[in-house]
């Protein structure tokens, strides 16, 4: 059995895709090289530029099955909207008009039953693909991509997520930032979430949402801070009125920025923050082998 990870944060630019990509790094050599790191952040996946050796192995297109309403059969009686949970149907009787949203649509099918006068069939909509990785042999690294366009996100990640090689002891899950129904689907399985946040009074807003979240879904987890050294403490006083831990802090220094922007991040990691990943990986081995 795989042991699932999920990294996440209340907001972008918290550096969650950093310590993701370091986190499988500092891992594979200090735990075990049968990890895979899966990026869920599908519309905008990075992981990939870290890793500059990694071969394009394939891809799987991903499609949506839509409905379409043949208005030459449709009734305009409505029963296909009424049908519809999510608000994707509009029949308008007076202007004969019928319109499918497929940003709205979940492709559950209940229109096609609803409706009584054959006027529907459905179509297979572009929502983005699976790119599979490799380096060293095996499949490192698969990214979920959404469609430019499209709002499929939550089930271009549901998708993503029947491809994880679970041969692999541990999974890591890059998340999409956010508290909403993508962010959901990435943490709804995992063992354990890591919460990525920032000293800074905008950090600790979305650490307090994230938190929140993971209260209600019932899922262990634990936190890092990033770029220690700047913002304030109020963070550090949430935690401890909260009781959270703090798996890990890792410093701001303007050379791993840079080597961040460079997409050289695995090089030349300046000691201290090698220093911290190594604490957090030992950290994270008692929770993956208890
Ligand atoms: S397939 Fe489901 S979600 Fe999509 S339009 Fe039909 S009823 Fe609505
Ligand atoms: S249920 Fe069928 S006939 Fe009625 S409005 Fe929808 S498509 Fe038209």
């Amino acid at each position: 059995m795989s042991f699932k990870i999920a990294i996440a944060s209340g907001k972008g630019g918290t550096g969650k895709t950093s310590i993701s990509v370091c986190l499988q790094h500092f891992i594979k050599n200090q735990l075990t090289d049968k990890i895979q790191l899966v990026d869920c952040d599908v519309e905008e996946p990075n992981d990939l530029l870290f890793f500059p050796n990694a071969k394009k192995k394939k891809a799987h297109k991903l499609t949506q099955l839509v409905p379409v309403i043949d208005k030459s059969k449709c009734t305009f009686c409505r029963k296909c909207a009424d049908y519809c949970e999510f608000n994707a149907i509009s029949i308008i009787p007076s202007a004969s008009i019928v319109h499918v949203n497929s940003n709205l649509c979940h492709s559950c099918g209940a229109c096609l039953v609803a409706c009584e006068h054959d006027a529907i069939k459905e179509t297979e909509l572009p929502i983005g693909q699976i790119n599979f990785y490799q380096e060293e042999n095996h499949i490192k690294l698969i990214e979920g991509e959404l469609k430019i366009g499209s709002a499929m996100q939550t089930m271009v990640i549901k998708e993503l997520k029947k491809y994880v090689d679970t041969a692999n002891k541990i999974i890591l899950y890059d998340a999409p930032p956010g508290t909403s129904c993508p962010v959901v689907e990435t943490i709804s399985d995992v063992d354990f979430i890591i919460l990525v946040s920032e000293p800074t009074p905008f950090g600790l807003h979305d650490l307090k949402l994230m938190v929140e979240l993971i209260k209600e879904l019932n899922k262990p987890f634990s936190v890092i801070i990033n770029k220690v050294g700047l913002g304030n403490h109020d963070i550090y006083d949430y935690l401890k009125l909260e009781q959270i831990d703090i798996l890990g802090e890792i410093p701001f220094t303007q050379n791993f920025a840079t080597q961040y922007a460079k997409g050289e991040l695995l090089n030349n990691i300046p000691e201290d923050i090698s220093d911290e990943f190594e604490k957090i990986t030992n950290r994270l081995k008692k929770e993956i082998y208890a």
